[in-house]
C-alpha cells in the first residue's frame, strides 16, 4: 500500500513509519522543513535503506493545499501532525487551535481531492474524551469510554485538550459529509517509551528528560495520566490503517499512573544516581505557587490528586492490541534518553 504519515518528525509518527516500512509499505512521509536535520536525520537514515520505500516532503498544517501533491495516489493517510504543548502557550489560538483544527481541514480536503485514498486514521487523544480529570465525576460510568466527549476545556482552560477536541470533531463533520473514505481516530493517553528521535522538545520525550534532570527534584504536582507505550500506539495506527473494518474511536490506555508512581518506577530501576522526586507537592502549596508556574487555580482544584480510569477494551478486541506495562515502557525510555546523551551533564 501507499501511504501518507503526516508529521513524519514527531515522537509517535517516527515509531508508525518505522512500522509500516518493515510492513514493506511505500510510505510517503511530510515534515516542515525538509532543512531540519536535528528533526529529520533518522527519517533520511531509514530512506537510505535499500529495503524501505520512504519519500520524504515538506507541507505545512497552516498552508492550505500543501498536503495534495504528497498524498497523490495514497490509499491511507495517517494524520499525526498537530502542535503538543501544555506549558508556554502565550497564545492558544495561533500556538495550538488554528493549526490543529485548520491542519485537519487542509488535510481533509486533500483527501476528498484524492480518489485513491480509502481510509483516514487520526491521532487525536483522550484530551478530547475528557478535558479535567474531576470530569469523571459527571459521567455514570466509572470509567472513560469511546461515547465520552470533552466539554469542559476551552480557549482559556486547557486549550491543548480543546485544540484536539475541536479537531477531532472537525474530521467527524468532514467525514460524515461523503461516503469514499471511512475515518479511524485513535485516542491515546499519555504516550511514553523509548524513542526513534533525539529530539528534547516533544513533549513526551522531553517529560523524561526533566524528570532524570532533576527538575522535580523537590517534588511533583499529583497529576494522574492513563499511560500507553509508544511502539502500542503505533501499532493501532497501523491495523486501524490495514484493517477495512476498522473505524470509530480507539482508546490507547495501558495504565493510570501518578506522577509519582512513575517517579518510584524510575527510582528502583536507576537507584539514587539521578535527581529523581520523591514525594508530591502539597496541593494548598501548589495553590499559591502554581499559577507562577503556569497552572490556574482551576486547574488546580479540577485535577491534582484526581484519578482518572478509561475502558481500553474497544481497541484489544478490534485491533488486536495487547497493551505493555508502563513500568516496562518507563524503564526502556529511561534507558534510551541515557544511552543517547540527552541529559545535562552531570
Ligand atoms: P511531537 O511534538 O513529537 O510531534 C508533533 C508533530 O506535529 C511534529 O512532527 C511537528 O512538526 C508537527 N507539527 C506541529 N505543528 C505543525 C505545523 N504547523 N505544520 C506541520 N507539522 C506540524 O508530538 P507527538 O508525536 O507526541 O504527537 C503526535 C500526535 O499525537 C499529535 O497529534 C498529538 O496531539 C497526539 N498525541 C500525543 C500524545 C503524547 O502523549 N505524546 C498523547 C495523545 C495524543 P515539527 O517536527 O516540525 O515540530
Amino acid at each position: 500500500m501507499k501511504i501518507l504519515v503526516t508529521g513524519g518528525s514527531g515522537f509517535i509518527a517516527s515509531h508508525i513509519i518505522s512500522l509500516l516500512l518493515k510492513d514493506g509499505h511505500h510510505v510517503v512521509t511530510t515534515v516542515r522543513n525538509l532543512n531540519d536535520k536535528e528533526k529529520i536525520s533518522h527519517l533520511e537514515e531509514l530512506a537510505k535503506e535499500d529495503k524501505y520505500t520512504l519519500d520524504l516532503a515538506e507541507a505545512d498544517l497552516l498552508q492550505e493545499g500543501s498536503f495534495k501533491a504528497p498524498m497523490q495516489e495514497c490509499d491511507v493517510v495517517i494524520h499525526t501532525a498537530s502542535p503538543f504543548k501544555i506549558s508556554g502557550i502565550k497564545n492558544a489560538k495561533e500556538q495550538l487551535i488554528n493549526p490543529a483544527v485548520k491542519g485537519t481541514e487542509n488535510v481533509l480536503k486533500a483527501v476528498n481531492q484524492t480518489p485513491s485514498v480509502k481510509k483516514v486514521v487520526l491521532t487525536s487523544s483522550v484530551a478530547s474524551i475528557h478535558g479535567d480529570n474531576a470530569d469523571i465525576q459527571d459521567i455514570k460510568e466509572d470509567k472513560f469510554n469511546e461515547d465520552h466527549w470533552n466539554t469542559s476545556s476551552s480557549e482559556n482552560h486547557q486549550a491543548y485538550s480543546y485544540s484536539k477536541t475541536a479537531a477531532e470533531k472537525t474530521a467527524w463533520q468532514l467525514a460524515n459529509e461523503q461516503l469514499r473514505w471511512k475515518l479511524a481516530v485513535i485516542n491515546p493517553g499519555f504516550v511514553i517509551g523509548p524513542s526513534l528521535t533525539k529530539r528534547k522538545d516533544s513533549t513526551s520525550i522531553n517529560f523524561m528528560i526533566s524528570f532524570l534532570n532533576g527538575e522535580f527534584k523537590m517534588g511533583v504536582p499529583e497529576l494522574y495520566f492513563g499511560v500507553v507505550d509508544v511502539r502500542d500506539v503505533a501499532q493501532a495506527h497501523v491495523k486501524a490503517a490495514l484493517n477495512e473494518n476498522a473505524e470509530g474511536r480507539y482508546i490507547m490506555v495501558s495504565e493510570t499512573k501518578s506522577t509519582l508512581d512513575m517517579a518510584k518506577i524510575l527510582q528502583s530501576h536507576l537507584g539514587a544516581s539521578y535527581p529523581i522526586p520523591k514525594k508530591k507537592l502539597p496541593k494548598a502549596m501548589l495553590y499559591l505557587a502554581g499559577p507562577f508556574a503556569g497552572f490556574s487555580r482551576k486547574f488546580i482544584k479540577r485535577n491534582i490528586g484526581i484519578p482518572v480510569y478509561f475502558d481500553n477494551s474497544r481497541a484489544k478486541r478490534q485491533l488486536d492490541i495487547s497493551y505493555r506495562p508502563v513500568e516496562e515502557s518507563l524503564k526502556e525510555q529511561a534507558d534510551q534518553v541515557i544511552r543517547d546523551g540527552l541529559l545535562k551533564k552531570k
